[in-house]
């Protein structure tokens, strides 16, 4: 134990290592440790790979529209392995820049697997060997796992996980995806632009459960179009393995129907990874697999902070880094920390078409007693979404009638993931109506749109 560190942090996913570059650029002497791979689930297993695949998807699917372009571009093919092999090559190229932002910070980067044997040391073990470190501050930043449904444990060959399913072995012929979160509809929305027959199973009433209702409504519609076949307040009872085919028993509304495919990917949430940290010793709190923190992250054990995915929803990379920066921020003694609010987080699915929300649902907006005022302005109306051929789509405000604070924004459509922050912003600065309604917008732009969504629910709406 020669060194004191003033931060070690454990796990470098997009909290663990933005949150030691953070402290390394605030002057603290910082150690970061990772069993796997740097960058963790988001550059390696998550964000990262599934949007590439997603836009080799997307380029797919506007190759086959290129007559309506004016294009004459033959019968496209999709090369599943090349789509794979591009999207493990971003990812490799993501994982190798976090080790050179790591090492030009200067934080010490340790490979192994860690643990807390004490307030104060993290103890890093690898390949039977171990070695101890003192710790001023520790930061747990161990991310999460795939939850796995009792009956519908993985196999990576009838039934995978969100890593089987960025490096499948084949194309799957009849898809059964279930839970419609944004990590199973975005690899339902992947498998059925190449071919896939894919049918989505959700326990709840509608798919999208944390969307707008009528977002989500529209989201269905569109699906259904290009084929998938959705059942709602359906669940998965069971499913029986045999040779190269998985029989699903699917309830819906109290009857039992069996159907075969040839593939399932169970998309249905994620748990902590909190054993064998040391936690139960500790006395750190552990709920429903996660680490209960207070608003700035404080596990109630002097000089141990959890952050990301291990630390609860949402279970988002930007929300890691953001608290990563915080906590680091606050151990530097940084003025003016401020703990996250979670309501300021927006959220995306990079299906097609995409979505994006921030803020409250109309349905929540409502819960809240307020009176409030809705805008909604369709793709359809908008030059720009025209002239690119992406006329599906709608972007909804939400407006506090009484004080024209901007509540929620909802969006679906092409390029929203992009459109979202807009909203973000003005939320973040307390904006209303009125301030929205003043700004210029450039045209021709999707995001005129959002002026118009504005407009609509002060009556004002020009383009519709
Ligand atoms: C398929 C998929 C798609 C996704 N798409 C998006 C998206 O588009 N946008 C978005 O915001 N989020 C997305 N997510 C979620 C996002 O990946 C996570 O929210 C994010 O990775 C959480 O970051 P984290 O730092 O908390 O944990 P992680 O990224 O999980 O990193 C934790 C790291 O800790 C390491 N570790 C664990 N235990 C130990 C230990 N004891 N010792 C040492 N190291 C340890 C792990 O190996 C891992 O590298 C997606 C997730 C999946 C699965």
């Amino acid at each position: 134990m020669s060194t004191t560190y003033d931060l070690v942090v454990i796990g470098a996913g997009p909290g663990g290592y933005v949150a030691a570059i953070r402290a390394a650029q605030l002057g603290l002497r910082t150690a970061i440790v990772e069993r796997e791979h740097l960058g963790g689930i988001c550059l390696n297993w998550g964000c990262i790979p599934t949007k590439a695949m997603l836009r080799s998807a997307e380029v797919y699917h506007l190759m086959q529209r290129a007559g309506e372009f004016g294009l004459i571009a033959g019968t496209p093919k999709a090369d599943l392995a090349a789509i794979v092999a591009r999207s493990r090559k971003v990812a490799g190229q993501l994982n190798a820049g976090v080790g050179h932002l790591l090492k030009k910070n200067k934080v010490h980067t340790v490979m192994g697997t860690a643990m807390i044997p004490a307030p104060g040391r993290v103890r890093v073990s690898n390949g039977g060997k171990s070695e101890e470190f003192a710790a001023r501050n520790i930061l747990i930043a161990t991310g999460a796992r795939a939850r796995e449904l009792p009956g519908v444990e993985a196999d990576g060959e009838l039934v995978w996980t969100y890593k089987h399913a960025l490096q499948p072995l084949r194309m799957p012929k009849r898809l059964l995806v279930i839970g419609s979160g944004a990590i199973g509809i975005e690899f339902a929305s992947f498998y059925n632009a190449l071919g896939a027959e894919v049918t989505v199973v959700e326990v709840l009433d509608r798919i999208l459960p944390v969307e707008d209702a009528e977002i989500a409504a529209l989201a269905r519609k569109a699906f259904e179009k290009q084929g998938m076949t959705i059942l709602e307040k359906s669940m998965v009872k069971t499913i029986r393995r045999g040779k190269g085919k998985a029989t699903a028993h699917i309830e819906t509304g109290g009857k039992i129907s069996k159907q075969d495919f040839d593939t399932v990917i169970s998309a249905v949430g994620i748990v902590g990874n909190t054993e064998g940290l040391g936690l139960e010793h500790l006395g750190i709190r552990v709920e429903t697999t996660h680490i209960v923190t207070d608003p700035y992250c404080r596990t109630g054990i002097g000089g141990i902070f959890a952050i990301g995915d291990v630390a609860g929803p949402p279970w988002l990379a930007h929300k890691a880094s953001h608290e990563g920066v915080m906590v680091a921020e606050l151990i530097a003694g940084t003025a003016d920390v401020h703990p996250i609010r979670p309501e300021q987080i927006a959220g995306c699915t990079y299906c097609t078409p995409q979505i994006a929300s921030g803020g409250l649902t109309e349905a929540a907006a409502c819960a809240s007693a307020r009176e409030i005022r809705v805008g909604r302005f369709p793709f359809i109306g908008n030059g720009k979404a025209i002239a690119l051929g992406e006329t599906e789509g709608l972007i909804k405000t939400l407006f506090d009638a009484a004080t024209g604070e901007l509540l929620g924004a909802h969006m679906i459509g092409a390029e929203v993931t992009e459109l979202i922050q807009g909203y973000v912003i003005g939320r973040q600065l307390e904006t209303t109506e009125l301030e929205l309604m003043h700004t210029v917008f450039p045209h021709p732009t999707l995001s005129e749109m959002m002026h118009e969504s504005v407009l609509d629910a002060y009556g004002r709406a020009i383009h519709f």
